[in-house]
């Protein structure tokens, strides 16, 4: 019995060999291993599909996040405005920078920030917001716009799990001073490896991020300030150029996905992830919440099938931040703290075949 996993790159890698092989040919035979054609053309290019007229190319999303915070001027004392249901790499970058990390509950219904909840939160020291596309939903931009004009705030994005989703029509990362992609392996448009990428509309900003992933260099060995290694490696950009051609073909594959389960899935005890009107959901992963998870979870692993908790713990109660809040017991974020206990995400990648998503169904239909 073949498992099914959470994401089968193989399978991807087998349809887009001959354009994969051939682009990291051309690096190795072209002979630029750093900051090369690949990264130019692919900063164009994400730029151009973004409608944004700057992309700089960083090691992985979370120096995206870190060199995007930087360059908007976060610094030590500083409160950044985020979500507590997220992987750690969204605020970890925020402590990085000696500033606080502020955690504003989600709405249950998309597992992204509550814009209604943020304002009570913002302070005279608060600088920024990264809200976080989480899953593949657009967070709702806005009315965080909005408060963001109202107090001089930065928007941050996150869009590591969400390259290509839409929000009114326009796609996540062009509404912030700064998007943030991840190209980890597992993500919706992913290299071979780590990669990253910030989106900006400012070119000051633009600048300044490429001096931070590069040594604070412009002019080879004159050095404005102290900076970072954080370039986008060459042979990953061309990888993910050749994906990038694919993307809205890939999404619109798993999206195509999560209708089937969505049709298929029939439990009470279920609540599948829902897309809101006026959003383009891409379905980075398809996360359903039950009180019943863990029966579900080992009726799929007897049957061979994966499925994983993101994320089990929220931030205001990971040992990496809950010492630094002012109460004993830290803020009760009351849905992150839900959902984190009944959250699953399920096998999604384009390539997952109907007969296997119609099986992990009934599976979990019949999960006691
Ligand atoms: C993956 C991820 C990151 C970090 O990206 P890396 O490329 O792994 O550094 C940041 N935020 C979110 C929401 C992510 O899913």
């Amino acid at each position: 019995m073949t498992m099914i996993p959470m994401v089968d790159l193989q399978r991807q890698y087998e349809i887009l060999k001959t354009d994969i092989d051939a682009a990291i040919f051309d690096v190795l035979n072209g002979g630029r291993f750093i900051l090369g054609p690949a990264v130019l053309e692919l900063e164009r290019e994400i730029a151009a599909y973004h409608g944004t007229p700057f992309a700089v190319g960083v090691a992985s999303g979370t120096d995206a996040l870190l060199l995007a915070l930087k360059a908007c001027g976060i610094r030590s004392g500083d409160e950044v405005i985020t979500t507590p249901f997220t992987f750690i790499a969204t605020a970890e970058v925020i402590s990085l920078l000696q500033a606080k990390p502020v955690f504003v509950d989600i709405r249950p219904e998309t597992f992204n920030i509550d814009p209604d909840k943020i304002e009570e939160k913002i302070t005279e020291k608060t600088k920024a917001i990264i809200p976080v596309h989480l899953f593949g939903h657009p967070a709702d931009m806005d009315p965080l716009v909005t408060l963001c004009r109202k107090y001089h705030l930065k928007i941050i994005e996150d869009c590591a799990q969400a390259f290509g989703a839409l929000y009114h029509g326009k796609p996540v990362g062009a509404f912030g001073d700064a998007g943030c992609f991840s190209f980890f392996p597992s993500k919706n448009l992913a290299a071979y490896g780590d990669g990253g990428m910030v989106i900006v509309r400012d070119e000051e900003t633009a600048k300044q991020i490429k001096l931070l992933r590069n040594h604070g260099s412009e002019v080879k060995y004159y050095h404005k300030f102290p900076g970072y290694n954080s370039r986008l490696d060459e042979i990953q950009a061309a990888v993910i150029r050749v994906k990038l051609r694919r993307i809205d073909t890939f999404n619109e594959a798993r999206r195509g996905n999560a209708d089937i389960y969505r049709a298929s899935i029939k439990r009470d005890d279920v609540i599948l992830p829902l897309e809101i009107e006026g959003c383009r959901h891409v379905y980075h992963q398809f996360t359903i919440r039950s009180k019943n998870r863990d029966i579900i979870m080992r009726a799929l692993a007897n049957n061979h099938i994966s499925s994983a908790i993101y994320y089990p713990v929220p931030l205001h109660r990971q040992e990496a931040f809950a010492r630094r809040e002012t109460t004993d017991e830290g803020p009760v974020l009351v849905n992150s703290e839900q959902c984190a206990a009944e959250v699953l995400s399920l096998p999604m990648f384009p390539e997952l075949k109907k007969e296997e998503i119609l099986h992990i169904s009934d599976v979990i239909n019949h999960a006691s």
